[in-house]
């Protein structure tokens, strides 16, 4: 192929820019035959890693049940379907306009809300559409820091900073992993926010919901809970139910614990809202929205219903006996200071200090194909790194590992964090261990 110079990605680090550079020398160079062979091979690559050799401890992801993944791939997902089921703009999808609605009926009673949006391209655009309908650009907004595990999107840099919100950090009292109250109480009356955010990417205890919609009702605003990663754990009754405990929306996406399609939705008590929501969906910000997609959600759906409660279960205590297990072998495990345990969700946190920051110790142990990210923690910082490890247990539950099997997790993690054994070494332990794993659970088949 032409030789093209490649001007650096603006956003990304030198060295990210020279891996950029030197992989598309590489493949550039190569004839369509060729990189169309290469394609299908990284894809067959990842795929095995994920499905059969790694142990997947990331937080946000999660595997689907086969059939979803048969959906989703369906032809169907390529063909517009424009509007509303029964007013269809596009002819030839009435089989489409089912799905739909099966979709949207599903998900509005695994949640037991009154409204739900499925048309929503993931949870970041599901926030976006949460600001939208509560909000105008220049208005203020408390959502959790970074200390707090808040997501980006609630944040300056993401679709609340460009969406035009002030964001103001909520106070939180890290020796409970909760809500300071008395601190947004104070917050709340001077600043006057439009929206309240509550709960981020790591969510290890429940968080006073009800509080929360108290001092928004005194003060005007919105409560929104965002669900990223708690879909699955609400849906199953696990967890806290919180537009039960007073928030006006839920926003979540659909491929963390919840198991689904990569893809998000917002649940709403409020009738106002929802009508808004309608039309941010649509003629708003989709046009053509994924039918595959959406059938993929409609099976996950019914997975959930179906099977939510134990999966939600065996979660919970899949992470409770890994934290466990790894504090026994030595490993820092992350407790708030005022709780009993480490854990009542999928997640589990560790203190990177001791391991060199939480980015580091997970790029180390990957080479064991162990795989977890790093995570900020209200703790002391680590200089060019983060100080903490976030786990989550939802994928692993799916391929069946219970207690026992965390608990030999636990032993693979200690060797390369506490003893130090050569990732390397521990990999061929980690590969034996998955290989007993490969049937998916909770899932209808
Ligand atoms: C993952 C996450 C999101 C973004 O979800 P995507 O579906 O990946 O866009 C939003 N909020 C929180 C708290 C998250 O952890």
């Amino acid at each position: 192929m032409k030789d093209i110079s490649i001007p650096p990605r603006p956003g990304a680090s030198e060295a990210a820019n020279h891996f950029h550079a030197d992989l598309a020398a590489q493949l550039l160079a190569q004839s369509l035959d060729s990189l169309d062979a290469q394609l299908h091979e990284s894809v067959g690559t990842a795929e095995r890693l994920v499905d059969h050799d790694c142990i997947n401890l990331y937080a946000g992801t999660n595997t689907m049940n086969p059939r979803a993944k048969a959906l989703l791939a369906s032809s169907i997902g390529v063909r517009p379907s424009l509007g509303h089921p029964g007013e269809k703009y596009n002819k030839g999808v009435h089989e489409i306009e089912k799905i739909e609605v099966l979709a949207l009926e599903l998900l509005k009673r695994l949640f037991n809300a009154p409204y739900a949006e499925y048309r929503v391209p993931s949870g970041s655009i599901a926030n976006l559409y949460a600001f939208m309908a509560t909000c105008r650009p220049g208005d203020t907004i408390i959502a959790f820091d970074d200390a707090a595990a808040g997501h980006p999107t609630h944040h300056a840099e993401g679709a609340a900073g460009l969406y035009g919100l002030k964001v103001l950090a909520m106070p939180f009292d890290a020796a409970r992993m909760d809500v300071d109250v008395d601190g947004l109480r104070r917050l709340a009356r001077d600043a006057r926010p439009k929206l309240v955010i509550v709960a981020g990417s790591m969510c290890l205890y429940p968080y006073d919901v009800a509080a929360v919609r108290a001092i928004a009702d005194e003060v005007g605003a919105w409560v929104l809970y965002d669900a990223a990663h708690m879909g699955g754990l609400i849906a199953g009754g696990a967890f806290q139910q919180p537009l039960a405990e007073g928030a006006h929306l839920m926003t979540g996406s659909t491929y963390k614990s919840f198991g689904g399609p990569p893809s998000g939705m917002v649940l709403t008590t409020e009738a106002v809202l929802a009508e808004r929501l309608d039309r941010i969906a649509y003629p708003g910000l989709t046009a053509n929205f994924d039918a595959a997609k959406t059938a993929a959600l409609a099976l996950a759906t019914m997975d959930l219903l179906e099977y939510g409660r134990a999966y939600a279960r065996q979660m919970i205590a899949n992470a409770q006996a890994l934290a466990e297990a790894l504090a026994a072998e030595g490993v820092a495990v992350f407790r708030p200071a005022a709780r009993d345990g480490f854990t009542v969700s999928q997640h589990v946190a560790l203190d990177a200090r001791p391991y060199g920051g939480g980015n580091r110790a997970s790029e180390h142990i990957e080479r064991a194909n162990i795989l977890f990210t790093s995570i900020g923690l209200p703790l002391p910082a680590v200089a060019g790194d983060a100080n903490g490890i976030r786990i989550g247990t939802q994928e692993v539950t799916r391929w069946g590992l219970r207690e026992d099997a965390l608990r030999e997790v636990a032993r693979l993690i200690a060797r390369v964090l506490v003893r130090g054994e050569a990732p390397e070494r521990v990999r061929a332990d980690a590969l034996a261990l998955r290989a007993d794993y490969q049937r998916l659970h909770f899932v209808r088949n």
